[in-house]
């Protein structure tokens, strides 16, 4: 078995994979894949070998030993290195230092353990002391040897040393390690030696085969520390790839003032602009320059001191980009005016840079406009709907170390207000107009309303997938959860996180986005839908996808915003919506509960101007677009007051008669009285078992007519009057929950008449579609019967899932639905993402039949699935015409329909 590769042998591991990059980053882990991928172009790497990943699965498997022949392996790997650099492991005149180094194939950013400096015993000092006339070099170089060796391999806490450390600083009255004189420094190590033997019972081992053959071991073992466990059930990595090792010859940024060390991105990540961005240190090593206890300076800095170092580091950066055709992320050290590369993956980045980077890189002719199409996630384009922090905000928190802890980012957008710990208090002080963020360990059902009031939840337990999780998601409520370094006390109402103790009632800033805390109040800023690049990639995505994305949208306004984000027309139009004005309601009511005929159509004859101007309204915002148009829908006592209140209303009255004051007074009362308990009867007339099977949808078509009557009067008078302005109307009349064919042709004869007459009147003719939803299961399995009489369907597929899977979306989702999910039985919230199996094949049925009828049949979707990027892929495959979405899921649906285009034309025929 072939444990171990040389930086060199990375087309033999290539072979041995048989050839796939992905396989190779499997063997080597991604930074073992990497160095010795940037040796091959010509960069300049230090020289070392891998231990693959393999090696660290059976060392695991052998229980913590390790497999035959690999120690021979890295013997003769050293002797590759050692050749290489002219140098002796060991040696020392001559001695070669290693650094022993983790990486697994997908990064985990320092959540495994790095040794640096191994191969130091005090023989090697005192030759490097005569050889290298650096004496402060060596004994840093040593320190640190001992600090970390104690620490990651043998097991010693951090505290003692940097106790040491503290104290040498203290004496010299410096701020910083690297000021510290040789004489410090050689008692440091004296006293580290020390502290190993204290802590940890053991000598610090000399030789340098020990050492490297223990780190290796450590390494190794921290693929199962803690730290990497959580961090992969964080990041949905499995447990069982094995992290490889990377053992490669040390360079000093340490070295005297033109050596440095830092790290660099090849473009700005936060912002995408095209720019080198970094920090380093001179005169230091490994780590500092992240640990943050040294003021660090800009990469541009390198370039006034060492011009031409920061020349070829632009190069590499740029080289290393067209080679791996994405942003690099990248480690480096200057070891006495050389540059050298220790490390480079794709970088991490925001929304923002992600939409900048990939335009910017198809236009430099990196990759191609499909691709970049498919760099862009989503939920990237979701961050440019959401309010977030204001950059210089989140800085400036930062520098004063107000970030408190980072936990997973569970659903997006930016929140602040006042923390409170239990959703009564949120509930109340959210009442009070104050802005509430909810914390708890974690959240259950009896919490959601406190949730739904705050304006953001953080909890200290709980993943993904946890209720907390599901509900905010669900909501759309700014959430970070399983914030493990958080304790809160609920008894104390105190959260304790970071040495720091916040109170109930004090600040706290969530990120939902990327899963960061802060204390205090952050200033949000909602980001720039123009942002150019991304108007530039949802062009290309229009021009690629084969599904068009239509809106839903009640109201003008909401329709501008539809269009302005790209829709190509209103899937749905809910009048019943317009119902609900305060000055429409009465109306409303008073047509709903009218004893007499008269008395109905004079109610309706009210509404009827109403609608018009709703209507007219849409027309011209859509101008040359499809505008479908539902009819009303919802079960009547929605309108109507509850049987409920109004019942506690008159137990009110019959009290306060008791004590009138006088007749005026009495019969006010009594007035009341009788309206309201007249109210109640009418109510009660409307009352069902099961209101959302009941009396809805074309059903109140039938029995109502007029009201269908009215509604198709007020479109098709609007549609003349705004047509005769020059003003193109597409107007397709929609009705709702039909389940029989004989339903729809019934609606269909009354509709007719009126348009016809409307038409008629206005000496107008306008070409309108008919059609109906398909949310019934019924309605689906004889859709071909329906298309007889439908122009088109559009699916409406909350109903439909809800009457497919019997469940009431409302009640299970505060319910049973998030147990189902948290345990597993269902694996996607079918109202989120659609039930491609049930729901799905249901549609699939109704589209085949409804076109063996009529050809041509427009079919679209116009649930809320239609902005779901998952649910989208189904709709492509169905060949649906378009989907219809809420306006802020339109930009979002443009990239999804493109990203499901791509996806089908890239996979093999059949
Ligand atoms: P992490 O995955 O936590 O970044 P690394 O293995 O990349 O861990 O190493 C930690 C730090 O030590 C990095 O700054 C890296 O550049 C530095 N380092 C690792 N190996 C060497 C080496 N051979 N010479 C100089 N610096 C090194
Ligand atoms: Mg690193
Ligand atoms: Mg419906």
């Amino acid at each position: 078995m072939k444990w171990v590769y040389t930086f060199d042998e990375v087309d033999k591991a290539e072979a041995d994979v048989g050839g796939s990059w992905d396989a190779v980053r499997g063997l080597l882990g991604g930074k073992g894949a990497n160095l010795g991928d940037m040796h091959r172009i010509g960069v300049p790497v230090p020289p070392g070998f891998t231990i693959t990943t393999k090696a660290c699965n059976e060392y695991i498997k052998l229980e913590e030993s390790f497999p035959n022949d690999l120690v021979d392996q890295v013997e003769s790997a050293l002797r590759h290195v050692e050749e290489a650099t002219g140098k002796k492991f060991g040696d020392a005149n001559n001695p070669l230092l290693v650094s022993c180094r983790s990486g697994a194939k997908f990064s985990m950013p320092g959540m495994m353990d790095t040794v640096l400096n191994i191969g130091m015993n005090d023989q090697v000092a005192a030759g490097m002391l005569d050889h290298f006339d650096d004496d402060h070099f060596v004994y840093d170089s040593y320190r640190r040897l001992i600090q970390m060796f104690a620490t990651v391999v043998m097991g010693a806490r951090e505290e003692p040393f940097e106790d040491v450390l503290a104290e040498h600083r203290e004496r010299r009255k410096v701020t910083d390690d690297s000021e510290l004189g040789v004489e410090d420094l050689h008692q440091i190590v004296d006293q580290f030696k020390e502290n190993v033997r204290k802590y940890t019972g053991r000598d610090f081992p000399a030789d340098p085969n020990d050492q490297l053959r223990m780190a290796i071991a450590a390494v190794f073992r921290s693929w199962n520390g803690k730290r990497a466990n959580d961090y992969r059930n964080a990041a949905n990595i499995p447990h069982d790839l094995g992290t490889g090792v990377n053992v490669q010859t040390m360079v000093f940024g340490n070295m005297g003032g033109d050596s440095a060390t830092g790290v660099a991105m090849s473009r700005n990540a936060t912002t995408g602009e095209p720019n080198l961005e970094g920090d380093f240190l001179f005169h230091a090593q490994g780590e500092d320059v992240v640990a943050g206890n040294r003021r660090t300076d800009r990469i541009e800095m390198l370039g006034d001191k060492m011009p031409s170092v920061f020349g070829q580091f632009r190069e590499i950066a740029k080289a290393l980009e067209d080679h791996y055709r994405d942003m690099q992320d990248m480690e480096f050290t200057v070891e006495q005016g050389k540059l050298w590369l220790l490390q480079t993956r794709d970088g991490k980045r925001t929304a923002q840079a992600a939409v900048r980077i990939a335009v910017d890189m198809c236009e430099e002719g990196l990759i191609t406009r499909n691709e970049a199409l498919m760099r862009v996630q989503p939920d990237h384009v979701d961050f440019f709907l959401h309010p977030q922090f204001a950059a210089e905000s989140r800085h400036e928190a930062v520098q004063r170390g107000d970030m408190l802890a980072t936990g997973l980012n569970v659903s997006p957008g930016a929140a602040v207000g006042r923390v409170a710990f239990d959703p009564d208090l949120a509930q109340r002080w959210a009442d009070e107009d104050k802005p509430v963020i909810l914390a708890r360990p974690e959240t259950k059902p009896d919490d959601v309303h406190g949730m739904l009031a705050a304006e953001g939840v953080v909890t200290s337990r709980g993943g993904r997938t946890s209720h907390a999780a599901l509900v905010a998601r669900q909501f759309g409520k700014p959430a970070v959860v399983g914030v493990s370094e958080m304790h809160i006390d609920l008894s104390d109402r105190t959260l304790t996180v970071a040495g720091r103790v916040i109170h109930e009632g004090d600040w706290l800033s969530l990120d939902g986005t990327n899963g960061q805390v802060f204390h205090g109040r952050l200033e949000t800023e909602v980001p720039d839908i123009d942002d150019p690049w991304l108007t530039k990639l949802l062009g290309w995505a229009d021009d690629v996808r084969e599904i068009d994305v239509w809106a839903n949208a009640d109201y003008p306004q909401d329709a501008e915003r539809a269009r302005g984000y790209g829709a190509r027309g209103i899937g749905l139009c809910r009048t019943e919506h317009m119902f609900f004005e305060p000055e429409r309601l009465p109306i409303v009511q008073r047509m709903i509960t009218a004893e007499t005929r008269a008395e109905r159509e004079d109610a309706l004859e009210g509404l009827l101007p109403h609608q018009r101007e709703d209507f007219a309204g849409l027309f011209r915002v859509m101008d040359g677009l499809p505008v479908i148009i539902r009819l009303i829908d919802p079960p009547l006592h929605e309108f109507l007051p509850s049987w409920e209140d109004l019942t506690s209303e008159l137990a009110d009255l019959k009290i306060q008669i008791r004590s009138a004051a006088n007749l005026e007074e009495m019969n006010r009362i009594l007035e009341a009285i009788d309206e309201k308990s007249h109210m109640r009867t009418r109510v009660e007339a409307f009352r069902e078992q099961n209101p959302m099977l009941g009396l809805r949808g074309v059903r109140l078509g039938i029995l109502r007519p007029t009201l269908t009557r009215m509604q198709v009067r007020a479109i098709f008078e609007a549609a003349c009057a705004v047509s005769l302005d020059g003003i193109d109307v597409q107007p397709e009349i929609m009705i709702p929950l039909t389940s029989h064919v004989a339903e729809l042709a019934r609606q269909r004869e009354v509709l007719e008449e009126e348009a016809e007459a409307v038409m008629q009147e206005q000496g107008v003719t306008i070409n309108y579609k008919f059609g109906t939803m398909i949310e019934v299961p019924r309605a689906a399995l004889t859709a071909d019967q329906i298309a007889e009489y439908a122009e088109f369907i559009s699916f409406g597929t909350n109903d439909l899932t809800q009457m497919t899977y019997a469940i009431s979306r409302d009640d299970a989702e505060r319910g049973f639905l998030v147990d189902y999910l948290s345990n597993g039985i269902l694996e996607d919230n079918p109202f989120f993402t659609i039930d491609r199996d049930g729901v799905g094949q249901l549609m699939e049925i109704a589209l085949t039949k409804a076109k063996s009828a009529r050809p041509d049949i427009e079919a679209g979707i116009c649930g809320e699935h239609g902005g779901e990027p998952r649910s989208i892929a189904l709709f492509h495959e169905l060949g649906l015409d378009y989907v219809s979405c809420s306006p802020f899921r339109v930009p979002i649906a443009r990239l999804a329909a493109a990203q499901a285009a791509i996806s089908t034309k890239g996979a093999p025929a059949g």
